[in-house]
């Protein structure tokens, strides 16, 4: 940390700060400058986070952090990065560029087995597929709840998919372990921190969405909530901001992408269809998303989507996935992602 004193503070004024630094734990190392004093203070700022109260002393112009406040999720030297595995699967690190796909909402039997057919051909490895709904409006189809998490262990049967689904509730996280592969923490709750150290606690890896109105470095801390709670299999994936342009769904944070794979060894994938909000949309993206370095996609598909109960607007049909596939494939092996 470093403690800037306001220009000309006197001595007296300055060895009282000093002093706390020391009484704080910290090692203080004073720069005396022509005008005003700094006092650079040596420790672990994440255990001293008392230092900050130092900026309500009068002869203190501000208290300015040196390290980052995650330390689990930070990138800090690692070669390679960390690699998720759930149901066989890697995904991270170098190895191939993942596809998970399947319908927002399970709807019902033949609409999830039929879709999640498609997206095995399509070439997809995990069935993504919401049992547990966070809908903005109480009105709103919530999802089929348990019997849709029955639905998502009958396809998982059937196709040998892997499944990834959300998990809304401290109260499912049993359940919804019990079928998922993968743990999603929709954009709603990336910042529920008793949810996500419960979902943790489950074991499973953690699909950890970016928040609607979330900093890059929020985004990471909510992952370091994971990490620290002893669970280090965490997905990052970007799914647009709120800004404000109206024009698409939400403004799809590319930079973020490339800033979370820099700052994190964690792996960051990207949900194009919740960014676009419009089916067209989803397969640009999708080819933004493997050029800044994601390590994956999530998409949504629906066998009709006019018909959907959610998200109809922004779901790929069964052609439009293989389609989707075919086009971002020659991107894929040009990164070097290929399989
Ligand atoms: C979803 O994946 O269907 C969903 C609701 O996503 P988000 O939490 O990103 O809005
Ligand atoms: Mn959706």
């Amino acid at each position: 940390m470093i403690i800037a004193l306001r220009p000309g503070t006197e001595k007296k004024l300055v060895d009282q700060v000093i002093a706390e630094v020391k009484k704080l734990g910290y090692q203080p190392h004073p720069i005396l400058g022509e005008i005003q004093t700094v006092i650079a203070a040596i420790g672990d700022e994440r255990a001293h986070a008392s230092l900050e109260a130092l900026a309500t002393w009068p002869q203190v112009e501000a208290v300015l952090p040196v390290q980052r406040r995650y330390k689990l999720v930070a990138q800090e030297g690692r070669k390679v990065g960390t690699v998720v595995k759930a149901h066989g699967v890697t995904i991270g690190g170098t190895e191939p560029f993942r596809l998970m796909a399947g319908p927002c909402s399970v709807e019902s039997e033949e609409q999830l087995l039929t879709t999640a057919r498609a997206v095995k051909k399509a070439g997809a490895t995990f069935l993504r597929g919401g049992a547990f709904k966070p809908r903005t409006s109480p009105y709103e189809f919530q999802g089929l709840g348990e019997k849709g998490l029955e639905l998502l262990a009958l396809a998982k049967k059937e196709t040998g998919l892997g499944i990834v689904t959300e998990v809304l509730s401290e109260v499912h996280v049993d359940k919804v372990a019990a079928v998922a592969d993968i743990l999603q923490i929709g954009a709603r709750n990336s910042q529920n921190f008793s949810l996500l150290k419960a979902a943790a606690a489950s074991g499973r890896p953690i699909l950890l969405k970016r928040g609607l109105s979330m900093k890059v470095e929020e985004w990471l801390l909510a992952a370091e909530y994971v990490m620290s709670a002893g669970n280090g299999q965490v997905i990052l994936c970007e799914r647009g901001i709120r800004t404000f342009e109206t024009a698409v769904r939400n403004t799809l944070d590319l930079g973020a992408v490339a800033l979370a794979k820099r700052e994190s060894h964690l792996p960051v994938i990207v949900d194009p269809s919740q960014a676009a909000g419009r089916a067209d949309l989803v397969i640009a993206l999708s080819r933004a998303a493997v050029a800044v370095g994601a390590d994956g996609l999530l998409v949504e598909v629906h066998p009709n989507p006019a018909e959907a109960k959610s998200d109809g607007q922004q779901q790929l049909d069964l052609e439009g996935i293989q389609k989707l596939v075919e086009e971002v494939t020659p991107f894929v092996k040009a990164a070097g992602r290929a399989g």
